[in-house]
């Protein structure tokens, strides 16, 4: 019993080192320049911003309340408009990393699409509290129109 599952597994070897092509199993961490990660990978929520470093968070908090673990705190704050009328904004968007269960509900309550799923995944660091981040950059503000 034990020689015939040893010559099966031979057999798979010796199939994949005539046949290199078909190996689908990843060499990592040395292919981290090729590596390939289905779209559906979640490894780790982020805000987007673009390149006037501007986000579409208006600090509404329905992630928050859609996160089942409190992987998310939302300090909020009033901008005054050019009218002079108060406003709320996002001031904090902090984001514990190592509570975050990569659920995607935050995501999917989110009314202006302001977060998404990255795929960083070499999250390991020594010291814990780096794992708790600030994801609306700094400086930068909601962009016009998001409401
Ligand atoms: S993915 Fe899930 S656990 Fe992580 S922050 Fe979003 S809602 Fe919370
Ligand atoms: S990320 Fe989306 S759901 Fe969360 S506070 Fe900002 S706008 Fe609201």
């Amino acid at each position: 019993m034990g020689v015939s599952s040893l010559l099966k597994g031979m057999r798979k070897t010796g199939y994949y080192f005539f046949h290199p092509k078909e190996i689908i199993t990843e060499q990592y961490p040395d292919n981290r320049a090729t590596l390939q990660l289905s779209e559906r990978f979640r490894g780790e929520v982020v805000m987007t911003h673009d390149e006037n470093n501007e986000h579409a968070c208006t600090g509404c908090t329905a992630c928050e309340l859609a996160c089942p673990n409190g992987t998310i705190k939302i300090i909020t704050k009033f901008d005054i408009s050019p009218e002079g009328k108060k406003k709320k904004a996002i001031d904090t968007f902090i984001y514990h990393l190592e509570l975050c269960t990569m659920c995607n509900l935050c995501i999917q309550a989110c009314p202006t699409d302001a977060i998404k799923m990255a795929q960083n995944f070499e999250h390991s660091v020594y010291d814990r509290s780096k794992l708790t981040k600030k994801l609306n950059l700094p400086g930068s503000k909601i962009r016009e129109g998001v409401e």
